[in-house]
């Protein structure tokens, strides 16, 4: 058949451009990863193909014969790797090659710094796909045909600016990319260098890649030729399901060199699960903790990274159900024995033996990163990278809430460092005697929480806090209101009872200020009228005059930010009527000097300016900074006379 040559150039997205270049650039001393790329791109489109075949078998065109092939042509000097894989139309083509589609591309390329050795660890992090054939080539010929169609369609580019489209003749299904090479890559038109690539990247593909092997013409004695010189296929990879082996057969290098294939990664990953587990709903998993952070970990509509097989078939990469939210960054593969080849996205969705599968794996992982934390060194590198997300998991798997709790790092004032590196179970080894409590402080930023007014009594009883100051903190905390049997208490929040940890005499010394100020804090109430619930004697402070502290039930003043950031309309005052309490500091000078003022104005001013105060040293904004800086100016200009 014949079809009419639709012929057409059209422009690479900006990015892809933009990518070829940094690709080539970055990648050029790691060249030979092209095939592995090419490699897996065709064995995922087998995997696509056959998944496609259980429902509708037609797709195989009587030809069930899947695999790879790569050859090489010495005249021309061409690489081709083809697949009998679902192959693609042209309007795919046009989507995926030449564009790039994927969510989070926008983001990553902002992070691009223009420093080449910077951007050349981003880029693996992005995944480089298809578009390594140009590390190598200086033109590449994509041919290609999907399952059950009938027309095929050319791509061609030069991998500059743009790229060319061509309806053809293609008479088998799949896909077939010819690589030009570039002056000087004639390394690759060899076939034992070729074989030795396959089997370091690609030993693992579970599908026969196939390559030409010369069988040399047979002679006699007298060297009369008795047999021709042939050509065989020979199967250059070991073509087994890496999961289905056991460890023993798997080195590391296997294991790592699957994760790129999986994971779509250009590094190692931090670490692997490996495990089957029988039982009436047996399953093998083979799951991975990436290094970094894939550059999409942010964006709520990106896949998950954990494929589903049912022995072996590929069923879905984008199986939510396998992996809850908090863990999207673990990649690998789940393949299912006792699942019914013909399931259905919906059928998934509900079936119980996923839920258990998943509940089994999600308790793999934590166990896997449990053990993984005993190494500091390595255990930080994944904090880095995942822990913002693994705290989510506080707050959206109850049932793993205390293995997840266990997980948790944080910044403390046992170093005072932004690193976080303080588990709640070290945080309770170093409790003092007498406390019974796990103390934190919130804030917008970990120098506001470092030096908040409310630690000044802890510090100088020393006692440890914890710091926190990520946006996800404030919910991970309404979520964790105890480990180890200790509450989780915000040095912000109601009447902190540090008392047991308090001398007789520093009790009577209390009880006797109080006493003292009785008539100043009623003062104090009636000048801020409903802007607080109550005003007293604070017990948190040594060095700061005043503090604003919520009620042990309220939502703490930095939640209210972030909420009032988010749009919700509320008053920084409190919400739903609940009003912070004012706590003066009676040791302060400006505090025990105001206890002799006569004046009421200026006693109003000074409280007012307290209070302000106390608000911005919380990270707050005031409602009226105007009115603060007239009223703090009126206060120095009367110490200027
Ligand atoms: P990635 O594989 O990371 O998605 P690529 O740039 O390698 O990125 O490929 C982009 C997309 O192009 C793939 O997701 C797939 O949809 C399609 N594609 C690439 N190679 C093939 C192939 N050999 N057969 C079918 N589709 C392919």
């Amino acid at each position: 058949m014949t079809v009419e040559a639709k012929k057409e150039t059209l422009g690479f997205q900006t990015e892809v451009k933009h990518l070829l270049h940094l690709m080539i650039h970055s990648l050029y001393s790691n060249k030979e990863i092209f095939l592995r790329e090419l490699i897996s791109n065709g064995s995922d489109a087998v995997d696509k193909l056959r998944f496609e075949a259980l429902s509708n078998e037609s797709l195989y065109e009587g030809n069930s014969d899947l695999d790879i092939r790569v050859s090489f042509d010495k005249d021309d000097r061409t690489v081709t790797i083809s697949d009998s894989g679902i192959g693609m139309t042209r309007e795919e083509v046009q989507d995926h090659i030449g564009t790039i589609a994927k969510s989070g591309t926008k983001q990553f390329f902002e992070k691009l710094t223009g420093d080449q050795a910077k951007d050349s660890e981003l880029i693996g992090q992005f995944g480089v796909g298809f578009y390594s054939a140009f590390i190598v080539s200086d033109k590449v010929t994509l041919t290609t045909r999907k399952a059950g169609e009938t027309e095929a369609v050319r791509w061609e580019s030069a991998g500059e600016g743009d790229y060319t489209l061509e309806t053809v003749d293609k008479a088998s299904r799949g896909t077939e990319v010819v690589l030009h090479l570039k002056e000087g890559e004639d390394e690759f038109l060899d076939n034992y260098r070729l074989r030795s690539i396959i089997t370091k990247f690609s030993d693992h593909i579970s599908l026969p890649i196939i390559m030409d092997k010369e069988i040399p013409a047979e002679t006699d004695e007298e060297g009369n030729e008795t047999a021709p010189a042939t050509v065989e296929d020979e199967t250059v990879n070991s073509a087994s399901a890496l999961w289905t082996k056991s460890k023993e057969e798997i080195s590391e290098e296997d294991y790592n060199e699957f994760y790129k294939h999986v994971g779509h990664d250009f590094q190692d990953p931090l670490t692997h699960v490996h495990s089957k587990v029988e039982g009436t709903n047996e399953y093998t998993l083979l799951l991975y903790v990436p290094a970094r952070a894939p550059f999409d970990m942010w964006d709520r509509d990106a896949k998950h990274g954990v494929k589903l097989y049912i022995r072996k078939v590929f069923i879905t990469d984008d199986a939510e159900q396998l992996m809850p939210r908090y863990l999207r960054f673990v990649r690998g593969v789940i393949d299912a024995d006792a699942l019914p080849l013909n399931v259905s996205r919906e059928i998934l969705q509900q079936s119980k033996q996923i839920s258990t599968i998943k509940a089994g794996a999600v308790k793999k992982v934590l166990g896997l990163l449990r053990s993984m934390s005993k190494d500091t060194e390595v255990y930080e590198k994944f904090w880095s990278e995942f822990g913002n997300v693994i705290k989510e998991g506080v707050i959206e798997d109850q049932k793993n809430k205390d293995a997840i709790a266990k997980l948790l790092r944080f910044s403390s004032t046992h170093t005072d460092k932004e690193k976080q590196d303080v588990s709640l179970a070290s945080y309770v080894e170093r409790m003092k005697e007498g406390q019974d409590k796990i103390y934190y402080v919130t804030a917008d930023s970990f120098s506001a929480a470092k030096n908040s007014p409310h630690l000044e009594v802890f510090r100088k009883k020393g006692i440890e806090v914890i710091l926190m100051a990520d946006r996800v903190d404030e919910w991970l905390i309404s979520n964790l209101t105890e480990f180890d049997g200790k509450q989780l208490q915000s040095v912000a929040k109601g009447e902190l009872d540090l008392d047991k940890l308090d001398t007789e005499e520093e009790k009577k010394e209390k009880e006797d200020t109080t006493k003292d100020f009785e008539a100043i804090l009623k003062q104090m109430k009636e000048v801020l009228g409903d802007k607080v619930s109550e005003v007293r004697v604070t017990n948190r402070l040594t060095d700061s005059p005043a503090c604003l502290v919520t009620g042990d039930h309220d939502m703490s003043l930095n939640m209210e930010r972030i909420m009032k950031e988010a749009g919700q309309s509320m008053n920084m005052m409190g919400m739903g009527g609940s009003k912070p309490i004012f706590e003066i500091n009676p040791t302060h000078a400006l505090v025990t000097s105001i206890k002799n003022e006569q004046d009421d104005e200026r006693f109003s001013d000074i409280t007012n300016v307290l209070f302000d105060q106390a608000i911005l040293s919380e990270g707050g904004q005031l409602d009226d900074p105007a009115a603060f800086v007239h009223k703090l100016n009126g206060l120095l200009l009367g110490l200027l006379k």
